[in-house]
This record gives C-alpha cells, sequence and structure tokens, in this order.
C-alpha cells in the first residue's frame, strides 16, 4: 500500500540514509578466551559483521570450526607447521588458509572497520600496530603490548587516527564513565582487582601453591597467563601501566582497590566529589559488546546484575606485603625509559616458567624484580628498540629461571 500521496516527500529514513552495511571485523587470537567470547557475539548477529579475518597460534580444530561458523575469508595459524594440517580443515569451504608471521601481519593489515586485539602478551604488539596503523576501530585486549610499547602504541593511534577501545574490564569501565571533553574535572581513576585466588592466602600456603590453584580464579575464566597475573596481583600492576597510556594520567591518579566480587569495574572520581562507575555481572562479553557496537549498543548474553541478589559489595587495600608485584609496576612506570618493557618480558618468562613447573608461585615477582635490576635500560624510540629491550629481558629472565 503506498502511504505517500504524489509529490509528498518522505519523512522516513532510507537505506541509504543509515549505515546499514556490515562492520567488516578481524579476530586476532580468536581461540583465546576474549577471542571465543568476541566470535560468540558475531555469530549471535550473523547479518551485522562480515569477517576478514581470524588468526590462532596452534589450536587448528577451533581455528578451522570458528572460521566456518562466521564465514570468515581467512583464516591464519601462526604456527607454519600447521599450515597442512589448517589447509585440510578448510578444504571445501572456500575459506583462505595462510601460516607463520608473516601473514598474521598481512592478515592484520587488510582493512577492515574493527580488529580485536586479543593475542596473549608481546607476541600480540607487532599485529595490534598494523591494525592501529590501518585506523580502524581497535578494541584492545592485549594490555601486554601497551606496557612494553605503549608511548608508540599511542603515537601511532594518534597519527593513523584510530580508535583505541579498551577491552580489559575495568578500563572499559572506566572508558564509559571519562568525560574525555573535561579532563581538568577529574580528580583520579580507581582499578578494582579481585584479589585473585590467593587473597586470603599466607605467604606459607603461596610459596607452595600450584599452577592449578593459580589458574582457579574465583571470578573470571580467562587464558591461563592472565590468570597467572592475577594471583600475583601482576595484572593489576600490568593494568595500572595500562591505564596511564590509555588515560594519560600520571601513577598517583591512578588507584586500585581489592573488590572480591568484581561488580564494579571501575571508577573516576571527579574535582567536586561525584564518583562515577561502571558495574556488571563478571561477563567479557559486556566489554567486548560494547566495543564491537561502539558507539552503538548491542546485545550480549551475559547475565544481567541482580544487585539484590549479590547483596554486598567490599573493598579493601591492597596487601603490598603479599603481594609486592602492584608497587614492582608502579616503581616501573615512574621510572619509564623502558623499565615497564623489561617487567613484561620479564614475566612472561616467569609466568611460563611458573606453569611449566619450573619455579614456584612466589619465584615469579621475584625474577621479574632481579631482570629488572639487571637489564640496562635504553630509550624507547622504534619497534626495533622494543623488540631489543624486549629480547634481552627475556634472555636475563630465562638465565635467572634456570637457576
Ligand atoms: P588466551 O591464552 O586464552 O588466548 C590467547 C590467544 O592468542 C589465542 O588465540 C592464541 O592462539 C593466540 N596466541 C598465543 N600466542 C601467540 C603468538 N605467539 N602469536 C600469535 N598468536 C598467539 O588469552 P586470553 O585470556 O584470551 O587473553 C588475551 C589477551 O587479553 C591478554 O593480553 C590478556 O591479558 C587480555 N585480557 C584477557 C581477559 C580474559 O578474560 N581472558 C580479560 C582482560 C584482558
Ligand atoms: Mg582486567
Amino acid at each position: 500500500m503506498a502511504l505517500k500521496n504524489e509529490g509528498e516527500t518522505t519523512q522516513s529514513l532510507t537505506a541509504g540514509d543509515l549505515d546499514l552495511s556490515p562492520r567488516r571485523v578481524t579476530v586476532l587470537g580468536s581461540t583465546g578466551s576474549v577471542g571465543c567470547n568476541t566470535i560468540d557475539l558475531i555469530r549471535r548477529q550473523p547479518e551485522s559483521y562480515r569477517v576478514e579475518a581470524i588468526t590462532a597460534q596452534s589450536n587448528v580444530e577451533r581455528l578451522a570450526e570458528q572460521a566456518c561458523l562466521v564465514k570468515s575469508r581467512l583464516a591464519v595459524i601462526g604456527d607454519e607447521s600447521l599450515y597442512g594440517a589448517l589447509k585440510e580443515a578448510l578444504a571445501g569451504t572456500g575459506i583462505e588458509a595462510t601460516a607463520g608471521q608473516a601473514a598474521l601481519i598481512e592478515a592484520s593489515q587488510r582493512p577492515v572497520d574493527w580488529v580485536m586485539a586479543a593475542i596473549v602478551g608481546a607476541a600480540g604488539l607487532a599485529a595490534t600496530l598494523e591494525a592501529v596503523r590501518q585506523g580502524a576501530i581497535v578494541a584492545l585486549a592485549n594490555k601486554e603490548s601497551l606496557v612494553c610499547a605503549g608511548s608508540l602504541m599511542m603515537a601511532e593511534v594518534q597519527t593513523h587516527g584510530a580508535t583505541l577501545l579498551p577491552v580489559d574490564s575495568e578500563h572499559n569501565a572506566i572508558y564509559q564513565v571519562f568525560d574525555f571533553e573535561r579532563r581538568e574535572s577529574i580528580d583520579h581513576i580507581i582499578i578494582t582487582a579481585s584479589g585473585g585466588p590467593f587473597r586470603e592466602f599466607d605467604m606459607k600456603s603461596m610459596a607452595v601453591a600450584t599452577p592449578d590453584q593459580a589458574i582457579a580464579h574465583p571470578n573470571w575464566k580467562m587464558g591461563e597467563k592472565i590468570s597467572v597475573d592475577s594471583a600475583t596481583l601482576m595484572n593489576k600492576g600490568l593494568e595500572l601501566i595500562e591505564a596511564h597510556y590509555l588515560f594519560n594520567l600520571p601513577s598517583d591518579q591512578i588507584k586500585v582497590v581489592i573488590h572480591p566480587q568484581s561488580v564494579v569495574h571501575g571508577l573516576v572520581a571527579y574535582v567536586d566529589g561525584s564518583v562515577l562507575a561502571q558495574l556488571g555481572s563478571p561477563d567479557m562479553r559486556t566489554p567486548i559488546a560494547f566495543t564491537l557496537g561502539w558507539p552503538d549498543r548491542i546485545a550480549s548474553p551475559s547475565p544481567r546484575l541482580d544487585l539484590t541478589e549479590i547483596a554486598k559489595l567490599t573493598f579493601e587495600v591492597p596487601d603490598n606485603q603479599r603481594f609486592p608485584a602492584l608497587n614492582l609496576c608502579r616503581e616501573a612506570l615512574k621510572e619509564g625509559s623502558g623499565a615497564p618493557t623489561i617487567l613484561s618480558a620479564a614475566n612472561e618468562i616467569a609466568v611460563h616458567g611458573f606453569l611449566a613447573g619450573k619455579i614456584g608461585f612466589l619465584d615469579i615477582v621475584r625474577i621479574v624484580e632481579k631482570t629488572l635490576e639487571r637489564v640496562p635500560r635504553s630509550e624507547i624510540i622504534s619497534l626495533e628498540d622494543v623488540y631489543a629491550l624486549d629480547a634481552a629481558s627475556r634472555e636475563s629472565a630465562s638465565a635467572l629461571l634456570r637457576g
């Protein structure tokens, strides 16, 4: 039925006025914890996204399954020896398969609107930087890339007009309530920490804690590395450094509070005494959905927050005696000139050593501390500087690991 009289112009919006084309997306590290949650959100609204590429290091089976599920044009496996297996798994699907570091970089350079950077560790730096360099919206989960190359990364964001959206729940929360137009009205920001599985452990129990105990996080289900980082509180220290770069605030304007329920994720305290916070159930699909839909809000299946059911929210001061990692990160941030790069690299080595049963839980932070003492500082101007310092730190930490 015609609703319009002849000669009358329509006031309603047409498809031409609205951008209804699917958002072109790439997911780096799709088989990990953040990656799987991202794929889960994408597959729920297939008409809204066109997946260009997904990448993983070694899990061929999951990568191929995801590629078919979201109809990705390309799937990249980091481990080159697995190229044949990926090709075979994708045979007849029309999905392109590639492998190796160069292929990962090529994938992150393919023009898209949105990239999820969810590779773990400094291994994600190069690909994340390429996503930034194409001026895309970059959803940043890979906090280590900011810790090891923060100034460089933020400069590239500026140069290429990229939009960096934090995925880390605390930073995502702060981003949602941070008045970027009136920075002078902000007194400080607060990132919360669950306290991890050893929040109530004494030093004796922590000394004999096993990898299984360390990765059993009370509130979040995450990858192994970040789970161990949560147990040492190194994760919160890395997040402190991450917050410094994301919000351009000095260390003394970033506070950390232990909040075992993980409901209040981050807060911004304003000069008038107002404190704005973002709350939500501990489910990464909420912050990921925020970045995937941005600037719009999209639905997420994460459990709804029921405050009366939770009933009680508690907050504590972090215990710096039992958890020295937080102060170590604060010191590294204050020092600058490569210290965070050394810290992050040494931590990766120490965490792997702990997971492999080579060192005890308390040795993780000791190794990071010793590596910071040993490795000479150098200025970070280029990506090559980052890689050189990262390599020297890994070598030094590995030597400490061996005894
Ligand atoms: P994960 O270990 O579960 O997944 C890591 C992903 O990176 C996998 O897809 C893996 O294949 C890929 N990968 C690993 N090594 C690689 C390499 N050398 N080259 C290329 N790809 C490689 O990790 P995760 O828990 O999903 O965490 C990913 C990032 O997000 C980390 O930086 C972490 O700190 C951050 N983060 C995670 C959570 C969470 O809930 N898991 C929350 C906040 C922030
Ligand atoms: Mg976090």
